[in-house]
């Protein structure tokens, strides 16, 4: 027997009618690309994005199509997105700190018709779009008096473009299941993949995302979404921000400490979200200017691991509680967020930033479990380290264009983390599976020795890579980088680890380099280090 409850499809360009209605007024601010503060609200936001998907349209933009966006978090790029999905077109965000020759590989495998894209990224396209064969046009998202002279393929400036459409139009209704957003793993090996996101996958993960256990965000807040729309679906926020009714903050081109630093004074920002680097630049600069953060309230770092000095000065010097965030983009993205459960509510101090290193516990929405290389399920002790898998509705279960299988027998999907779970069911990161350091049939976590390594006061950055050993297959070899105009010595870093993990553990070479390489979304590109360090020779013990 089937439930009597309405057939509401759940599409995601429903969250931009409520917000409209119930939060129109709500102001979006922007600070805009050609460089002055825009200021519009939900109401208008919609009324656009309307024209938008008229527009396209009228271009022949049809369910089912790609449409790429290479731009910054504004207004416009919000209003691009609700108009694709409103007629069942699908977003495809483009990372833009990609080469050049990936770009080129990831828009033409998603077979993108038309490209929305920010006057910033107007040479270097230029330049390689000869290499880009399926777009039929690039809409510039400026207006007429800031568009400038450009070789691109039928490109109009987007003010121009939804000018021609008065809005008189109804967004299309289709299947919940119908393809949404596309995003790509940066891919540190092999051909980046293709992850299809749906618009009911979108739509109940915004909820998942907003619970109070979550993000929590309300109505009251004011949301200021430093991580990029083409990070990973911005961890959800350009729908969970109108779905809840916040405003919005979007920091445009400029990431810089000063810049995001006057957004968040200036608009009272409660609760912003990001990458530890972009924190990092801010914290630098508080401490120059010995400014406050009166009105932040929460902050989520993810996307890598939040270092716990990092962790403990936003709560301790500035009275802002961090939000430790796991998740990936096949996985919408949040897989876990670290809110305290009141089994350790009450906790202070140390003992509440040893829980903060962890990255959290699912909501509602994602299972987890973590196996033995056989696929054997491991215990949630706290201390045994396994693959960790995943399960949901916004958890990929294929790629695009791509028939391999996935998922393990019970639709578990292998996240390439290994982590730990403990008995309250917080999940923590040791390690991708790829970094491990498979000593003597042991594994060795690479990250939990960066993080040591990183503590010691001369040391900027450190990367922890498995190297070839005779008796024990790999060992750890420490690569650092040393701060600006400091020296120090292997033994005096080895040292400084020195009984603070066991002894097995301890990094058997030390290489100091002037730079580790990045992936486009700053993680230590460990394959490039690997490779440079594959004729290493560890001292003979
Ligand atoms: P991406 O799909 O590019 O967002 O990358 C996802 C990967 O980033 C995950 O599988 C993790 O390896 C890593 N990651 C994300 N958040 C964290 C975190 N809080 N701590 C450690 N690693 C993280």
């Amino acid at each position: 027997m089937l439930g009597l409850m309405q057939d509401w499809p759940l599409l995601c360009h429903r969250i931009i009618d409520h917000a409209a209605i119930q939060h129109g007024a709500r102001p979006v601010v922007t600070r805009s690309v050609e460089g002055p503060i825009h200021t519009t609200n939900y109401a208008d936001i919609r009324k656009r994005a309307l024209k938008v998907a008229q527009r396209l349209d009228r271009d022949g933009i049809k369910l089912g199509d790609r449409v790429a966006t290479l731009a910054w978090n504004t207004w416009r790029h919000l209003e691009c997105w609700y108009g694709i999905l409103g007629i069942g077109a699908i977003y495809h965000t483009v990372n833009p700190r990609l080469f050049a020759e990936q770009i080129c590989w990831i828009v033409n495998h998603a077979e993108d018709r038309m490209m929305f894209v920010d006057l910033t990224f107007l040479p270097i396209l230029e330049k390689h779009a000869h290499g880009l064969k399926t777009i039929e046009r690039y809409v510039v998202l400026t207006d007429a008096a800031h568009m400038p002279k450009t070789t691109l393929k039928n490109a109009v400036a987007y003010e121009e473009w939804i000018a021609e459409a008065d809005g008189d139009f109804a967004w299309k209704s289709f299947d919940e299941n119908t393809a949404a957003g596309m995003c790509y793993t940066s891919g540190t090996t092999g051909n980046p993949k293709g992850v299809l996101y749906s618009h009911r996958s979108n739509v109940l993960h915004a909820f998942m995302a907003s619970l109070p256990d979550a993000k929590g965000i309300a109505a009251r807040d004011v949301v200021l979404p430093v991580v990029p729309l083409f990070h990973a679906n911005c961890w959800s926020l350009a729908f969970s921000t109108p779905l809840t009714g916040a405003s919005l903050i979007l920091p445009g081109a400029k990431l810089d400490g000063p810049s995001i630093y006057e957004l968040l004074d200036t608009y009272k920002v409660t609760f912003t979200a990001g990458v530890p680097t972009v924190w990092l630049a801010l914290l630098q600069e508080l401490e120059k200017t010995g400014a406050k953060l009166p009105h932040l309230k929460r902050i989520v770092i993810g996307g890598s691991a939040s270092p716990r000095a990092m962790t403990q000065k936003f709560q301790d010097s500035y009275g802002v509680e961090v939000i430790h965030a796991w998740g990936m983009t096949e996985m919408s993205p949040l897989g876990s967020l670290c809110t305290m459960k009141p089994e350790y509510a009450a906790l202070t101090g140390e003992a509440k930033l040893d829980i903060q290193m962890k990255q959290g516990h699912p909501p509602f929405g994602v299972e987890m479990k973590i196996t033995d290389d056989k696929g054997k399920n491991l215990p949630w002790d706290g201390k045994t380290f396994g693959r960790l898998k995943v399960r949901g509705p916004a958890v990929a279960r294929r790629y695009f264009k791509d028939d391999s299988e996935i998922l393990d027998q019970e639709g578990f999907f292998d996240t390439g983390d290994v982590a730990t779970m403990d008995p309250h069911g917080y999940m923590q990161i040791t390690d991708r599976s790829k970094d491990v350091i498979k000593s003597g049939g042991e594994w060795i976590s690479s990250i939990d020795l960066e993080n040591l390594a990183v503590g010691h006061p001369k040391v900027a950055e450190a990367a922890v890579i498995g190297v070839q050993h005779p008796k024990w297959d790999e060992r750890p070899l420490l690569v650092v980088v040393l701060k600006k105009d400091q020296r120090a010595s292997k033994d005096e870093i080895l040292a400084f680890m020195q009984g603070k993990i066991a002894k097995w553990w301890m990094p058997d070479d030390v290489a100091f380099v002037e730079e580790i390489p990045h992936t486009a979304t700053g993680k230590i590109l460990k394959t490039e280090l690997r490779e440079r360090f594959k004729d290493y020779r560890l001292p003979v013990q």
